[in-house]
């Protein structure tokens, strides 16, 4: 059976086919500037050259209809028609607290995800515009809903609940979530399958450290905390966010630089992290590039950001009394050599040694701890498309 995966943004639209009966990548592409001027679409058929089409694309029903012809197409398809798609997997970033796995998707569950639109009010519309659009072209075909959130329910209330009155989680679901969610769960999972150990017998600690990051402490399979929270402006220094501050800051500088709430929220979210600091760049090359010429700043952005993950992994080896792997994914995870080799620098007491030069690798699944090493590290590429392929797949085969 063949699974289309869509993962739906405001203006953009990423989308893999894949067959499941042996879990192969038959195509993907990219709609960017969707409802804008010069809407396009980039498909590639694995193993064929890029078919790259510039055409307007007003919302997301015509963006979907032109992936849709696209994996129809007689030279760069990779189906005859439609028929030949058993189901449709949508990443959804928001279900607070409704699902704690994924779920087939009917009226009911749309209007689930439409009242945590509040929570995700930048991430959920798209993602829903993106399902009713394939519920209108594709009336007959079984969709799927995989969230972001759902792997993290399983944390404890002491791990998701503030420290505010209890009234606010109560009345308005003010508490943790954490995203992320697919990626902690592919990574660990995998980590599993490397190592040959059952998730059951495992602590693992994964580092989804990509422009947004964050860590995931999974003990016996099961996510017990996490570093974002009620947004996914919590937790580690990001590319452009600011993770975790005193919340008491952003009051002071609303005061100090007159700002109103909505140019106090994009600080933190769009000029903060790294580059906040660096005031170079989001990017980790650009960043390891600056520092290397003598940019201190840069050096500093890098040593704020290792700082938080060594943070978050020392209290998560505490939580769980002790790990068993650290696995790291993402852009700067699965491509940062220097950045790992910082992250992991000095933890020996902890058991937890770098092997040098088995570091020195990108994006490949590979152990890179050194033999001696108590905890394995890890590194494994993230693949959220296919978990959300199997979930679909399982799911509509169940
Ligand atoms: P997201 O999906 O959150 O947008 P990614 O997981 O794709 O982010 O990560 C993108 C980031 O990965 C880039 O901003 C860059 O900082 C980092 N990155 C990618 N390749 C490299 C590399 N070779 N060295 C260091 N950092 C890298």
């Amino acid at each position: 059976m063949k699974v289309l995966v869509i993962n739906c943004g405001s203006s953009s639209l990423k989308y893999q086919v894949l067959d499941m009966t042996n879990e192969v990548l038959e195509c993907k592409g990219l709609v960017e500037r969707i409802g804008m001027d010069g809407s396009i679409i980039t498909h590639e058929k694995i193993g064929m050259d890029k078919f790259v089409l510039e055409t307007p694309m007003e919302d997301h029903k015509a963006a979907i209809g032109h992936v849709l012809d696209a994996i129809q197409d007689p030279e760069h398809g990779v189906v005859k028609d439609m028929s030949e798609i058993g189901a449709v997997g949508h990443r959804v970033v928001h279900a607070g607290e409704k699902f704690a796995e994924s779920v087939l998707i009917d009226d009911e569950v749309i209007k689930a995800l439409e009242e945590c639109v509040e929570l995700a009010p930048l991430h959920n519309p798209p993602n829903l515009l993106g399902i009713a659009a394939c519920r209108e072209l594709m009336p007959n075909t079984p969709m799927v809903g995989v969230f972001d959130t759902a792997f993290h329910q399983t944390m404890p209330p002491e791990s998701y609940i503030y420290a505010i009155p209890y009234e606010y989680y109560e009345k308005h679901g003010i508490r943790r979530y954490g995203f992320h969610g697919t990626s902690h769960k592919y990574v660990a999972e995998r980590a599993s399958d490397i190592l040959n150990v059952n998730l059951d017998d495992l602590k693992i600690i994964t580092c989804h450290l990509g422009n947004g990051a964050s860590v995931s402490a999974i003990k016996r399979g099961k996510c017990i905390d996490t570093s974002m929270g009620f947004t996914p402006l919590e937790g580690l220094v990001m590319g452009t966010r600011s993770g975790d501050i005193d919340p008491a800051i952003v009051t002071f500088i609303r005061e100090k630089e007159n700002l109103d709430q909505g140019v106090a929220n994009e600080i933190l979210n769009k000029k903060s992290g790294v580059l906040g600091i660096s005031g170079v760049s989001s990017d980790f090359r650009d960043l390891e590039a600056a520092a290397e010429e003598g940019n201190e700043r840069a050096l500093l952005a890098l040593k704020v950001f290792a700082h938080k993950v060594r943070f978050y992994i020392g209290a998560y080896i505490a939580e769980m009394n002790g790990v068993d792997a650290i696995v790291f994914t993402a852009g700067v995870g699965e491509n940062d050599i220097g950045m790992r080799d910082i992250i992991c620098n000095d933890l020996g007491n902890l058991g937890i040694k770098l092997d040098l030069v088995k570091n020195k690798v990108r994006g490949k699944e590979t152990i890179i701890s050194r033999d001696d090493s108590r905890v394995k590290i890890l590194l494994i590429p993230t693949n959220e498309e296919l978990m959300i392929a199997r979930d679909t797949y399982n799911i509509v085969n169940a």
